[in-house]
């Protein structure tokens, strides 16, 4: 993409009124615009950075059996009724029309799956499947000042699990905790990602979530290094000060956001809506469930908060808007421009992204912008470089290590087998 095209620019100035790390950086790049508290615009590189995720998130339930659907935001009072969360559930959004119908905004999806599948599932034939969704979801969040790590509207990806016994739905839990470390591996977040033990709420004795270090999270876990585990603050009491895996007490302390969720449900949903089954013997059961939350723009924040350094964002290359910043300083030199288009072309038809910025800015305006932006591989095109002998400058937006290599070369990124910080 061309950048002088990007209807949106970067700004010098954070807004005053956010204080999130996240915000702050995404806001003054041109990836989001707040709206008001909690609810964020995705502006064209942040959309980009989203459907990554998003995209990584979707082979990964595919992988793991999911069938992907998409439910309603406007959700009817009575499902909320069934089970009790109408009155129960602080953060309800309601809303009501002009005839009087009260709906709520979905803060999450069981009161509308359950009497969706129940009209498909009558025998133990049609056990166990999962289904999954990416929706947004309203929440009333009393303190929305982390940017977009906590929204009053958010993108969750949703999925929920039906089997007719909690030994398959153990099973299937089990492998969700792999394929989530998976996906946050993926995202670029792995090492600093701990699977963790966490209160099961009104469900079942423990939940895990999947908590990041990171000084904007509002948690605080207990590691122990040696499992790659965690213990949430807030069940401590019952785990006893010990590493739930292998017992040891040397555990470490650490500030963390959660990225991701995973639930036994059990019955819990099922009883309320009858979600039932006939066993082999033909006798009436319940569906047992399980279910699994990832939020996707807090995953992109964490990012940013993990990633982020004091000149602007830092993509790992599985998320990042473009793979290449093309820096194109020609300042009108027919040369220099007439090369500089010749490898945008070049890098499009080998599919490396690629965002060109031929705007006619000052070399030091431009690299600040691209260290801001974020994209991982920047290539500098100017008359020094190419009458260095048809060379270019690549620069590692995450190490700052420069290398002049020629044209040639920079087609390895296409196959992934170049690197910035090799010696030649
Ligand atoms: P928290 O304790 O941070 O409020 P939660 O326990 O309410 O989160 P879940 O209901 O388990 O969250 O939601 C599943 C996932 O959705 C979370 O792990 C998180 O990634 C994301 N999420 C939850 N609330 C928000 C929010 N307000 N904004 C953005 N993402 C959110
Ligand atoms: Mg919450």
């Amino acid at each position: 993409m061309r950048q002088s095209q990007l209807f949106t620019k970067a700004r010098k100035e954070a807004p005053a009124d956010e204080l999130a790390k996240n915000a702050k950086l995404l806001i003054r790049a041109g990836y989001v615009d707040k709206l008001q508290a909690g609810v964020y615009t995705y502006l064209p590189l942040g959309l980009r950075v989203l459907k990554k995720i998003e995209n990584i998130i979707r082979e990964e339930m595919n992988k793991a059996g999911g069938q992907e659907i998409f439910m309603p935001t406007l959700q009817p009072k009575e499902n909320w009724k069934t089970t009790g969360r109408w009155e129960t559930m602080d953060d309800l959004y309601k809303v009501s029309d002009t005839s009087g119908r009260e709906n709520a905004l979905g803060p999450t999806h069981e009161e509308i799956v359950v009497p969706l599948v129940k009209q498909f599932v009558s025998s133990y034939r049609d056990l166990p499947f999962s289904a999954y969704q990416f929706q947004n979801k309203f929440r009333m969040e009393l303190r929305a000042k982390s940017g977009i790590l906590r929204g009053r509207e958010f993108m969750m990806k949703d999925m929920y699990s039906f089997h007719t016994d909690e030994e398959g739905m153990v099973k299937y839990y089990e492998e969700m905790k792999k394929v989530y470390t998976r996906v946050f591996t993926r995202v670029g977040i792995g090492t600093t990602t701990f699977l963790t033990y966490a209160s099961g709420g009104s469900f079942s004795k423990y939940s895990h979530e999947f908590q990041t270090i990171t000084p904007a999270g509002e948690d605080t876990i207990y590691i122990c290094d040696k499992c790659h585990i965690a213990v949430n603050k807030e069940i401590i009491e019952d785990l006893k000060s010990a590493c739930p895996e292998c017992g040891g007490k040397n555990l470490r302390t650490e500030t963390s956001v959660e990225v991701g969720n995973i639930f036994e449900l059990r019955t819990r949903f099922s009883e309320p809506f009858n979600l039932s089954y006939k066993d082999e013997e033909g006798k009436e059961q319940m569906v047992v469930m399980g279910c699994y939350g990832i939020g996707l723009g807090r995953v992109l924040g964490t990012v940013v908060e993990v990633l982020g350094d004091e000149k602007g964002l830092v993509w790992p290359e599985a998320i990042a808007p473009f793979r290449v910043h093309l820096v194109d300083l020609s300042a009108g030199n027919e040369e220099v421009s007439t090369y500089a288009r010749a490898l945008y072309t070049e890098l499009n038809a080998c599919s490396i992204e690629t965002l060109w910025d031929e705007r006619d800015l000052r070399a030091g305006e431009k690299f600040a912008e691209s260290d801001l932006l974020g994209i991982p591989l920047r290539i500098v095109v100017s008359k020094k470089t190419i009458d260095d002998g048809g060379q270019v400058e690549i620069v590692d937006r995450k190490t700052g290590q420069v290398r002049m290599v020629d044209r040639a070369e920079v087609f390895k990124i296409a196959d992934g087998s170049f690197t910035v910080g090799l010696s030649d």
